[in-house]
């Protein structure tokens, strides 16, 4: 299955979240079957960042972005923990504070796009301001609905600037939020994660179905595509983001940048500094044992 074809939003085409099947899993039958490939997707999503890093030429950013209790959080937990932090980074987006307030409203996303070598995880993103904004009524509409042009530039910038964007959907049905939300209650490990806004914003779940339905048809686009991932099933959501990732990073035809020096003078240097290594600690055991 090419998940990227499966689940991506078609840009110009309108899309419906009723249309996908939350709990989808495949051909996959149960997360053993799938594990191995997971890991296998982890792995390899470890060795691009390497080169990527290395390479210093381009960046990746994957936006995240879900219905509460949908995935962000395991999905960063479970895919990118093997990234090397130098060069990783996630910023959640919470609720502007007075100087983000104060400025445009991708100025504070715009401040934590990567830079060349880096991958950013966006938990939550500028798409909070056509989503959020737009249920909660934070600004009227004739604000947020010309943010999609506004997205929709931004994002092309920093392509043309070398990054790559990734932006995921964690689809789940409301049944399985109200499954999480009771896993929640109920596990004392999970219970800090529990918002009183939960069950206010569930009871708002079609709103922000039109919501996403709306700026994701507006905003997914050759450069900057929505993927709507199945995510009632955790470990088909983690393989099939995990497989995105790796297909796109693939494409971005990373390498080892070249040496900048003369290899051939450094192992010279290298042996004459093993020579000299050999023969003072020959005369530092040569002086112990007289001792
Ligand atoms: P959480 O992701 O659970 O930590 O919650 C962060 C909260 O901040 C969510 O309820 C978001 O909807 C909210 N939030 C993020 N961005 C904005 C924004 N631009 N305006 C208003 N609320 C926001
Ligand atoms: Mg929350």
């Amino acid at each position: 299955m090419d998940y990227r074809k499966a689940f991506q939003v078609e840009p110009g085409a309108r899309l419906r979240l009723s249309s996908i099947d939350p709990s989808c899993t495949g051909k996959h039958a149960s997360h053993e079957a799938a594990l191995p490939q997971i890991q296998k997707h982890v792995a390899r999503m470890d060795a691009l960042q390497y080169l990527l890093y290395a390479d210093a030429k381009q960046s990746l950013l994957v936006v995240l972005q879900a219905l509460d209790a949908a995935g962000k959080d395991g999905v960063i937990r479970h895919l990118f923990s093997g990234m090397n932090p130098q060069g990783t980074s996630v910023y959640g987006f919470k609720q502007p504070t007075p100087v983000e307030a104060a400025h445009d409203f991708l100025w504070r996303a715009h401040r934590r796009a990567p830079g060349k070598g880096e991958v950013v995880i966006f938990n939550r993103s500028h798409y909070e301001d056509v989503l959020v904004v737009r249920v909660h009524e934070l600004v009227p509409r004739s604000v947020w609905s010309k943010r999609y042009e506004l997205i929709n530039d931004f994002e092309r910038m920093l392509v043309r600037n070398g990054t790559t964007i990734l932006k995921f959907f964690l689809h789940i049905s409301p049944e399985e939020q109200l499954a999480r939300f009771k896993e929640r209650l109920e596990d004392p490990a999970r219970q800090w994660k529990i918002s009183e806004f939960d069950y206010s914003e569930r009871k708002l779940w079609p709103d922000y179905v039109e919501a996403y339905e709306e700026a994701l048809s507006e905003t997914s686009t050759k450069h900057a595509p929505w993927y709507v991932i199945p995510s009632n099933h955790k470990w088909f959501r983690n393989l099939a983001t995990s497989r995105i990732i790796v297909d796109a990073m693939e494409e971005m035809g990373l390498e080892l940048p070249p040496t900048r020096v003369d290899l051939a003078e450094i192992r010279r240097k290298y042996h004459t500094a093993e020579a000299e290594q050999a023969k003072a600690s020959s005369g530092r055991r040569s002086a112990r044992a007289r001792r």
